[in-house]
């Protein structure tokens, strides 16, 4: 009797499936889903702060425009998809936590074609998170770039965020294996792209940098924020092609992403930043950005 009730008060996780609430465990989608098989579908990942979704509606079309890239005709309008998202946050008494938005190709074939795949399979997946520890935002992250580069604009824009991660992983991967906890990605042409999941500034004679989004960026949501932080701050900001020798030179320097938030990076390439200390406007744009968190989202 006992085991019963302490199996019964386990905390479970409903997972949003397809119109439905599911346990975890009852949270099943076919073999044949092309979102497995191949990669093919779209995703979101959005952050819930103090019961706030923050910046639905810009992950929402940032979603839309990325399953029509792809011709992924979604099955939920942005209202559904909002309303979706709040709910699975609520049915999981979540306050503050990650939620994985995925909308996949569905059950099809062996074959790649999307051709009698369908209907998309919609999941939403709502946990709580810390990426890095706390002390790296107080002390920083080392980073290195890897030889992977970051995929060609003509061969897969990364401005569409596919399921399909397989070019961020091997990076990942190669950075990891020499003992970093993330990857500084080069485009073809040798300027920066990105990290593997943050997008990158930099701030060099008291002006804020980031790389143009045709350099082979996402267009970061966290990113679009610390842009507009730049001007409420007044900082000075440009957008404009980077290289491994401006970051190795630059006064400070700091990654986005709705899973790290706002974190300084103090090394590159085992170079240090600045004085290989997190910068005081580094710190500046984090203690704003968590101020703005709290308070521009969508009530769950
Ligand atoms: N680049 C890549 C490749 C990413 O996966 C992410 C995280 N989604 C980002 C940048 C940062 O984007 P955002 O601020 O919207 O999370």
């Amino acid at each position: 009797m006992g085991a019963t009730f302490v199996h019964e008060m386990e905390v479970t996780m409903k997972i949003y499936l397809n119109g439905e609430y599911v346990e975890k465990e009852d949270a099943k989608v076919s073999v044949f889903d092309h979102g497995l098989l191949y990669g093919d579908g779209v995703f979101e990942g959005i952050r819930l702060y103090d019961g706030c979704v923050f910046k639905l509606d810009e992950h929402l079309e940032r979603l839309e425009f990325s399953a029509k890239a792809i011709l992924l005709e979604l099955p939920m309008t942005r209202n559904e998809f909002s309303e979706a998202v709040c709910e699975t946050c609520r049915r999981n008494d979540l306050r503050n936590g990650y939620v994985r938005l995925v909308v996949t190709r569905g059950s099809g074939h062996l074959g790649l074609t999307p051709d009698g795949c369908g209907p998309p399979n919609v999941i939403i997946i709502a946990d709580e998170i810390q990426l890095y520890p706390e002390e790296f935002y107080e002390n920083g992250l080392k980073i290195i770039s890897v030889p992977t580069r970051r995929i060609n604009a003509s061969a897969l824009p990364p401005a569409i965020k596919s399921l399909n991660y397989l070019n961020n992983i091997l990076a990942k991967i190669e950075a990891k294996r020499v003992g970093f906890q993330e990857a500084l990605m080069l485009n073809d042409k040798g300027e920066i792209a990105e990290c593997t999941g943050d997008n990158v500034f930099i701030i060099s004679k008291g002006v804020l940098f980031t790389p143009p989004l045709d350099a082979g960026s996402l267009r970061g949501i966290t990113r679009g924020a610390v842009i507009d932080l730049a001007s409420e701050l007044g900082v000075p900001y440009r957008e404009q092609a980077l290289t491994r020798y401006d970051l190795w030179t630059s006064d400070e320097c700091f990654l986005t992403g709705t899973a790290a938030e706002v974190i300084p990076c103090v090394e590159v390439d085992h170079r240090p930043v600045g004085n290989g200390q997190p910068g005081d406007m580094t710190r500046k744009f984090i203690a704003s950005f968590r101020e703005k968190a709290k308070v521009d989202g969508i009530k769950i």
